[in-house]
């Protein structure tokens, strides 16, 4: 095997990119807003940000490693497994390094044909599947990690499960990295989107069903040789780290009290195990601030952040749950006018999917009254790029008054 080096930590550059990151994710606008109490009214519409929203700990440490390798390595090939983050402004300025991107298919497949020994990969904050990092370690790669501790957390957790012969039931997308990296680490897994979906399953294991149904309705979210007959016996609770906090809990309980029901509390040790939820802290506190914006009166809520990015889908959730229209853009390009909006929407034609649709009459118009916008951003969403979006609107209202 070829040898491979290995970087969990920066290169002690932190100080010398630290200023080139400012520049480019950084806002005067939203320092100013955060200073008057996260409001801003101008041109006859009122701005409320949330409490916490935009870029984490988790993100900031490996956009700030990805500008240090680059220092790093002046010369060598960069690559990144896909997305460092789920945001177009920092992979674009990536690219602009010169820093080459993983392709991958809509089932999470990643092209790595294109690495070769003694080139530099970047993981990204998601982390990458035991199978990429052998691959990567067999090509003599530099391998530089960005994977966040949260989510290293979550495989901990199923390596214990495999460790205890569980059956990891994984509350996530199939194909995000996220739960690809973490389904790697399992011994079996089953991966369920949502309640609804946990609830089919906890229907199978109490009554039974159809075992090729099952086989076939998770053919993508299931460990090989999976056998519902078999591997339903003995689960435990993972999530990807930033799932719908009350929807993981509430698939957690459900998975508790139908093991409970099918095999009684004085063995449910041996068939349930869940230490609690495995929520990043970020994720929960742009939830939990999302929460308390919606109980202000909102004419409307705009969320922004990657269209692949998953906690940025559940912050617009939790608006749409209050009945506050609400709308998933990743950045000021999609507001097309005063009159039309580009957003992510559920496609009918795939229950997995969103796909970007053009709406029409997102911004109320002909009104004497201040328009009230909520503002928020998932935790791969620049400062910078929210200042954007929120300079376009007030400039679209100027524009319509003048
Ligand atoms: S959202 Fe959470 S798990 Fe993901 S990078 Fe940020 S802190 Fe880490």
């Amino acid at each position: 095997m070829k040898s491979s080096h290995y970087h969990r930590k920066g290169f002690g550059l932190k100080d010398e990119v630290e200023p080139e990151l400012i520049r480019a994710y950084e806002s005067d606008l939203i320092t100013e807003i955060k200073e008057n109490g996260n409001c801003l009214e101008r041109n006859g519409i009122f701005i409320k940000l949330a409490d916490s929203f935009g870029f984490c700990w988790g993100v900031d440490r490996a956009v700030s490693m990805a500008y240090e390798t680059r220092r790093h390595f002046p010369e060598k090939k960069i690559w990144i497994t896909n997305e460092i983050i789920h945001n177009p402004l920092v992979n674009s300025h990536l690219k602009e390094m010169d820093v080459q991107f993983v392709e991958v298919d809509e089932n999470g497949n990643k092209n790595l044909e294109g690495i070769t020994d003694g080139d530099v990969v970047i993981v990204p904050a998601f982390g990458a599947s035991v199978e990429e990092m052998e691959l990567l370690q067999e090509k003599g790669c530099e391998i530089v990690d960005t994977t966040c501790p949260w989510v290293s957390r979550v495989w901990n957790r199923v390596v214990k499960y495999a460790r205890s012969d569980f059956t990891a039931i994984i509350h996530g997308k199939y194909n995000h990295e996220e739960t690809i990296a973490t389904a790697s680490r399992a011994q079996t897994y089953l991966i369920v989107e949502n309640l609804a979906e946990s609830r089919w399953v906890c229907d199978y294991i109490l009554k039974g069903g159809d075992r090729e149904e099952f086989l076939r309705r998770f053919e993508k979210a299931t460990s090989s040789g999976f056998d519902p007959d078999i591997h339903l016996v003995r689960v435990g609770i993972a999530n990807q780290t930033t799932m719908l906090k009350g929807e993981t809990e509430l698939i957690g309980k459900l998975f508790e009290k139908t093991m409970l029901s099918k095999y009684g509390p004085k063995v449910i040790d041996e068939h349930f195990f869940s230490p609690g939820d495995t929520i990043c802290d970020a994720t929960q506190e742009r939830q939990d601030a999302m929460l308390l914006l919606v109980e202000d009166p909102l004419d409307l809520m705009i969320v922004i952040g990657g269209f692949n990015s998953s906690n940025t889908g559940h912050l617009k959730e939790i608006a749409e749950a209050k009945g506050i229209p609400a709308y998933h853009i990743d950045g000021a390009r999609c507001i097309v006018s005063g009159e039309e909006i580009l957003h992510l929407e559920n496609s009918d034609a795939d229950k997995h999917k969103q796909i970007p649709v053009v709406k029409r009459g997102w911004l109320p118009q002909g009104t004497d009254r201040k328009i009230r916008i909520g503002i928020t951003a998932g935790a791969s969403t620049p400062n910078q790029v929210v200042a954007d979006v929120i300079e376009h609107i007030l400039a679209l209202k100027a524009e319509a008054q003048a």
